[in-house]
């Protein structure tokens, strides 16, 4: 990963750094432990001298010793005792020689028992130079480099004697009372010889701390072990004090470099922990930023691009087409039969089949052009810099024949097809909202235009869309104004065996305040696409029950729009209604259209058969307009059929004669009311009645009239001509 080389880089450069460290003062440490054993070995050495001194002085100052050494012959036994061998037993000093004014060995004792004078040749060579020294120089040092206060002058050096490394020490035999004369230089002299054995070393080393302290004539190979040469007055080396140094600083080194290892090493394994942990949040961050980017540009079922995508691809391509002139086809794209398919087989059908859908269309259009999901069953394409009309015109009519196709869903076979609107950069505008507007207008007119079919903008498209715009909102007006511009006609329904009026038909008036009168033919399709429809079927409900309540015991149809029935909330407003009224739901006959009930969802199934079970009474308008065969008459959950207008208006010719007699017996065999509609003239009403219609409505009984007509005709009493409303009816 990225930041592992830093890390592993840092923690290096950490850890060489404190080792080198580390090292260093350990380094630093054992140079000042060493230093301060060579200055301890030396002073060891020098007291060592000045305790021989000392000690000789015991024995050297003192009157009776300077009478004892003048006698002649001497008295050995006196000098034994005394001088000689009494120094083995009191100061440990090996050899003592008693020299004469002029240097020569007049006594000798070694180790602890009087010798032969002359045995003094093996340390004159050492003894020598230091009584020519002593007699030389005859100040007193009172204070030694030592501690030891002398009460003479003396001599010593280090040396090498008889091979080994001896201590040599030369001190005048004085007066103590000062009362025997000795001329100056000519006193004899005590010489004494003191061997550094092992056991002086092992003493020194275990009085200062040196470990396993012992002589050497060489510093020897051992590396671990330590030295400091032994040297005389003159520099020479005479051999050399060696011994296992104590060294803190390797010992801290030693002690403390593992448990560093470990803390470093530790520190940086959290460190990589804690980083890679960072690094794992910061790209799990990342990539859920980019899935959140990935996810607001594209249409999750599909992986198309969606409307942000598409809105900003379509922001580009325009930019590019203003500055190079080119041209660019904009295509709205909206499948025809889709929501049939979602009702009928699923909505995961429904999710297969626009994942289908998508796939063709990315087959159609080059890798370059943008296929887009906006939303349902809604697409985009933009086709940038076609060759030119014709060429979009060829794409469009391959999407149209590619969405012709069946599509294989679930086991069976959806046929849904698709219309298309365009809309053309430049010629239609060089801006997005003006060409998504476009391009919807013309999709809005292939869909009108018969579906399944495309449609290139036209600028009188724009003339359609602005008076139908107005008329939304004309329409809007007339709902917030609705006690003055609406109201609701009736026409009459007559029974065929007894002439009675049995019911009416409420159909809705639009008093336009510029227009005037209003047909619903010219505005309930306006209400519909603009979703007012609702608003207004409501209302008419609601009027038609409450007058409703005026003519006791006679049924009231209400037309219902097909997008009112499908609303959930459609059965409970009905029920409602009638409540408020008061009115029995039995009198309430609800007129809907085959296409209503073609697009039979579970919803408006479910809605139908609740209205039935409520009382209410369900028909079936304009029969026979519609795309199903006669036969599947018993398919509808209904309990009227009202054969259309254009059948009653055919019975006078053999087919259409024949056509109604089928329709009557069909119905009357499923045991459904019939009513025949738009009965004009006498014939028409004579046939029917023949082949048992059972109701009729039209123009010959009655026009549709206000509702305070309706009383009158049911009293039996026609409207007069000159009543009748105007002349649209
Ligand atoms: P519809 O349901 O088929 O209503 C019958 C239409 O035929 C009415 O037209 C009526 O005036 C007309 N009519 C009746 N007898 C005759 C006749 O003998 N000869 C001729 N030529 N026509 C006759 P209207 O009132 O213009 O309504 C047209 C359509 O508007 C209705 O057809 C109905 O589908 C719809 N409509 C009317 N009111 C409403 C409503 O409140 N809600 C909904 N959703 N649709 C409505
Ligand atoms: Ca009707
Ligand atoms: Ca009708």
């Amino acid at each position: 990963m990225r930041f592992t080389a830093p890390i592993v880089v840092a923690a290096l450069c950490i850890l060489v750094l404190m080792l080198g460290l580390l090292q260093w003062s350990g380094r630093e440490v054992d140079r000042i432990a060493r230093e301060r054993d060579r200055a301890i070995v030396s002073l060891v050495l020098a007291q060592s001298v000045e305790r021989v001194a000392h000690a000789q002085e015991s024995s050297t100052v003192w009157d009776e010793a300077v009478r004892q050494v003048r006698k002649t012959p001497l008295d050995p036994s006196w000098l034994d005792l005394n001088l000689g061998e009494w120094f083995e037993d009191y100061a440990g000093i090996d050899e003592v020689y008693i020299l004469d004014p002029r240097d020569r060995p007049i006594y000798a004792m070694r180790e602890g028992a009087r010798a032969a004078p002359e045995s003094y040749v093996a340390l004159e060579n050492v003894a020598a130079p230091l009584a020519k020294l002593l007699r030389a120089t005859r100040t007193v040092q009172k204070r030694s480099n030592g501690n030891l206060a002398m009460l003479s002058a003396g001599q010593g050096d280090l040396a090498v004697v008889r091979g080994r490394p001896a201590i040599v020490s030369v001190k005048p035999i004085v007066s103590d009372s000062g009362g025997l004369k000795q001329a100056p230089g000519t006193e004899p002299l005590h010489v004494a010889v003191v061997y550094l054995d092992d056991d002086f070393f092992a003493r020194v080393g275990r009085q200062y701390g040196l470990a396993d302290a012992h002589y050497a004539i060489a510093p020897g190979a051992d590396s671990n072990a330590r030295s400091v040469p032994l040297c005389d007055r003159h520099g020479g080396t005479i051999g050399y004090l060696v011994w296992k140094p104590f060294a803190p600083g390797r010992q801290v080194t030693a002690a403390l470099g593992p448990a560093l290892l470990v803390v470093l090493l530790l520190t940086t394994a959290v460190i990589y922990w804690l980083a890679s942990r960072l690094a794992r949040r910061t790209h799990d961050l990342e990539e859920s930023r980019l899935h959140a980017q990935h996810r607001a540009m594209h249409d999750e079922l599909t992986g198309l691009g969606n409307r942000a995508t598409f809105e900003q691809r379509l922001d580009e391509a325009l930019s590019r087409s203003r500055r190079h002139k080119t041209l660019l086809a904009l295509l709205y794209i909206d499948l025809d039969r889709f929501k049939q398919v979602n009702d009928t087989l699923g909505h995961p059908a429904g999710d297969a089949l626009i994942r289908q859908v998508a796939r063709r269309l990315v087959a159609e259009v080059r890798g370059y052009d943008l296929v887009a999901r906006l939303g349902g069953d809604e697409f985009a394409i933009l086709i940038g810099e076609p060759a030119d009309r014709q060429a979009v015109e060829r794409i469009c009519a391959r999407v149209v024949a590619e969405l012709e196709r069946p599509f294989d869903l679930a086991g069976s076979q959806a046929f849904i097809g698709a219309s298309i609107g365009v809309a053309l950069a430049p010629a239609d505008g060089l801006d997005r909202t003006e060409l998504t507007r476009k391009a919807d207008i013309a999709l809005y007119k292939a869909k009108t235009n018969g579906r399944s079919r495309f449609c290139f903008f036209t600028p009188d498209m724009d003339h359609d869309v602005r008076s139908r715009e107005e008329s939304y909102r004309d329409l809007r007006l007339a709902l917030a104004d609705c006690e003055r511009q609406l109201r609701v006609h009736y026409q009459p329904i007559y029974a065929m065996d007894d002439g009675r009026m049995v019911g009416v038909e409420a159909l809705l008036r639009w008093k336009h305040p510029e227009h005037g009168l209003v047909g619903p033919a010219e505005f309930i399709r306006s209400a519909e696409e603009s979703g007012l429809i609702e608003v207004l079927g409501d209302w008419v409900l609601r009027r038609a029950v409450r007058d409703a309540r005026q003519w006791p015991g006679l049924r009231v149809a209400v037309n219902v729009s097909p997008i009112q029935l499908r609303s959930r909330v459609f059965v409970d407003t009905v029920r409602q209604v009638l409540a408020e009224a008061g009115v029995e739901p039995e009198r309430l006959e609800l007129e809907m259209t085959e296409t209503a009930l073609m697009a039979a969802s579970g919803d408006v199934a479910r809605s139908l058969a609740e209205l039935r079970r409520l009382g209410v009474a369900c028909a079936l308008d304009d029969f026979g307009t519609g795309y199903s065969s006669l036969s599947h008459i018993r398919d509808f959950a209904v309990d009227r059929v009202k054969i259309d207008r254009s059948f009653v208006n055919v019975v006078n010719t053999v087919p259409g004669a024949a056509l109604v007699e089928a329709i009557v017996s069909l119905a009357r065999a499923n045991g459904l009311c019939l009513t025949a509609e738009g009965v004009e003239e006498q014939e028409q009403y004579d046939f029917l009645r023949s082949v048992g219609c059972h109701e009729v409505q039209g123009y010959l009984l009655s026009r549709p009239v206000p509702a305070s007509e309706v009383g009158r005709l049911l009293r039996g009493s026609r409207p007069e001509r000159e009543d009748r409303p105007s002349a649209l009816i």
